[in-house]
Formats: C-alpha cells, sequence, structure tokens
C-alpha cells in the first residue's frame, strides 16, 4: 500500500526536495582565506526539488567561486549545459543550451535579506544555500522567445495521422488536440 502510493507520487516530497537541495548550502562562516570553490552537477532532481514552472529537466554542470572581499562575500556563478524548456510555437519540449555567468554579492548582517542586488545573511548563522541563484543564473539566461530551430516543430498534421492508433499504453485519456484537428480537418472537406 505504501509502496503503491509512494509511486504514484509525481513530485518528491518536501523532506526529499529539502535534501536535494542541501547540497548547495555554502557556509560563509568557515571560509579559507584565499576563498573557496566548489561544483555540482545539476540533472532533473534538482529542477524536481525546485518545483518551477519554466524549467523541469535539465543536464548542467555549475561552479562557484566564493571570494573574501573587505566586508562582503563575492559569490561568482557559472553553468553550463542545457535545458529542456517548452518550445513557444509548439508548446513541445525543445532543448536549450545555457552557458551563463553571474556575480552576486553577500553580506552579513543581522537578519537574512535580498534587495536583489545585495544579500544579507545573518551574522549568527552565516551561510547561504545557492540553489535558487543557480536556477536564476539558468533561467535568465533563456531567451525570453525560445522555439525548435525553423522547420522542426512537431508538424499537426503528421501527428495526427501517427498519433491515436500508435499509442500503445492503452488507458492514456483522450487528447484533446486530436479531437480540435479531426474537426477542423472535417470542416475543411
Ligand atoms: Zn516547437
Amino acid at each position: 500500500m505504501a509502496d503503491s502510493f509512494v509511486t504514484q507520487k509525481k513530485t518528491p516530497t518536501f523532506a526529499a526536495r529539502m535534501d536535494t537541495l542541501s547540497r548547495f548550502k555554502i557556509s560563509l562562516a568557515d571560509l579559507p582565506a584565499d576563498g573557496y570553490t566548489c561544483s555540482w552537477h545539476l540533472d532533473d532532481t534538482f529542477f524536481a526539488a525546485l518545483d518551477e514552472q519554466l524549467i523541469r529537466q535539465g543536464c548542467l554542470d555549475a561552479t562557484l567561486r566564493v571570494n573574501r572581499k573587505s566586508g562582503h562575500f563575492e559569490l561568482l556563478f557559472h553553468v553550463e549545459g542545457e535545458v529542456s524548456v517548452p518550445c513557444d510555437r509548439c508548446l513541445e519540449p525543445m532543448s536549450q543550451p545555457v552557458s551563463a555567468e553571474d556575480t552576486i554579492e553577500v553580506h552579513l548582517g543581522e537578519r537574512f535579506d535580498d534587495d536583489g542586488e545585495i544579500i544579507t545573511v545573518p551574522e549568527t548563522d552565516a551561510q547561504i544555500n545557492v540553489a535558487w541563484n543557480l536556477y536564476e543564473t539558468i533561467a535568465l539566461a533563456i531567451p525570453i522567445y525560445h522555439v525548435h530551430p525553423d522547420g522542426q516543430c512537431p508538424e499537426e498534421v503528421s501527428q495526427f495521422f501517427t498519433s491515436p492508433s500508435d499509442d500503445t499504453s492503452g488507458n492514456a485519456p483522450a487528447d484533446a488536440r486530436w479531437e480540435a484537428l479531426r474537426s477542423l480537418l472535417d470542416d475543411k472537406h
């Protein structure tokens, strides 16, 4: 019973998500004088844990360099790889290469604050989880209008001829798009 319940869940539990994201926590209190560099591989579990709408899948390498500056820390992000996002023309998933850099400034203060330019973390708990900063660096690198290369959006007509009978799952719900397309074609004849 418990097993079937778990396998039916589409998004990871909150605890599993937090566990996935805990590896992006950076301790600023223990930072070596000459700074610190770390890297991560970001895959589908990263995007599932963040549960954001735009990017649900991806495969990227991310590097973070943390430098001590006078009075604050400088965090330099670099991400390289590709993500899957819905095409703005056909809404089918498309692969979007990403190569991006971002810099944020982190200060120690009384309480957490993020004004978009400078992040302040409490001096008493001098750490920051950069999972969201990594996601933002990736998301901002995606062009506002992103589409398959010309001529490579799946064509509605070819889908019409291949889809319903090729569906072997048997219990898939009727696809409203086929019904709409079918009535459109019927109207023309
Ligand atoms: Zn497309």
